[in-house]
């Protein structure tokens, strides 16, 4: 039978790779990536020399010829008895990044059946959950928030949710998300905020304190603006 391994890599720090993952990538028969220009500087890194193929994103599966192509030599290899590897560009694929639609197809629509195996590591929303500070027995993961339709109906989700919220913020949008907080968490209900910032880069950084504060400290410092964010609300 043969495998298709879901390998975490690096949110940043590229010494975060497990010795299983480096394992997997050098021994299977084609590696697939967000970006293959991405994943090729950590294979170079660790020294590993496979061949790489960019995959069918969530969105477009099936949708254009040419990924179509691509989900069919996947499907395939796989059907051949290949050994396949799929990353993506940081952290853990499917975790709001693509990845997740192309293993539900594999795990469904395969004649010969396919062992999906993980290969775990990191993923920004525990790594910042890990070193916040707020309680984190219990949560609710948002990945993006949406840009428009539905945004407001989250926040007051959010400020109304009795656990800890944990969503993924780009530099764009951080301040208005910010400036929603504080509009939809009334100070009677204050909810703390952690700002995690460049995980496990040179300017990692946790910022906590309320909505207001928050936002105050990156009005002013406009250098922390910029870099990757995951922000916590509890
Ligand atoms: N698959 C990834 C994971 O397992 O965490 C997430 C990919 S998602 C496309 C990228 C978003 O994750 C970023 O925009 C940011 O919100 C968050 N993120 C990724 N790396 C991060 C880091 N080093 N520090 C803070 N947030 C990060």
């Amino acid at each position: 039978m043969s495998k298709f391994y879901i390998v975490a890599t690096p949110i940043g720090n590229m010494g975060d790779i497990t010795l299983r993952a480096i394992e997997t990538l050098k021994s299977v028969d084609l590696i697939l990536c967000e970006d293959t220009r991405e994943t090729k500087k950590i294979l170079d890194k660790y020294g590993i020399n496979k061949p790489t193929m960019s995959y069918p994103s969530d969105d477009i599966v099936g949708k254009n010829s040419r990924q179509s192509n691509k989900f069919a030599k996947i499907f395939e290899l796989l059907e051949e008895g290949k050994n396949l590897a799929l990353v993506s560009d940081a952290g853990t694929p499917g975790i709001s990044d693509p990845g997740a639609m192309l293993v539900s197809k594999i795990k469904t629509n395969l004649r010969h059946g396919v062992d999906v195996i993980p290969i775990p590591g990191p993923t920004a929303l525990i790594t910042a959950l890990s070193a916040s500070g707020l309680p984190i027995h219990e949560f609710t993961f948002l990945g993006f928030l949406p840009h428009k339709k539905g945004r407001k109906t989250l926040f007051k989700e959010i400020s109304e949710s009795k656990r800890t919220v944990v969503f993924y913020e780009s530099p764009h949008r951080i301040l208005k998300t910010l400036e929603s907080l504080v509009k939809f968490c009334p100070k009677e209900n204050q909810k703390k905020v952690c700002v995690a910032r460049e995980l496990t880069k040179i300017y990692e950084e946790f910022k906590i304190g309320n909505p207001a504060e928050i936002l105050e400290y990156l009005n002013k410092n406009p250098e922390k603006q910029r870099g990757e964010f995951t922000v916590i609300v509890a």
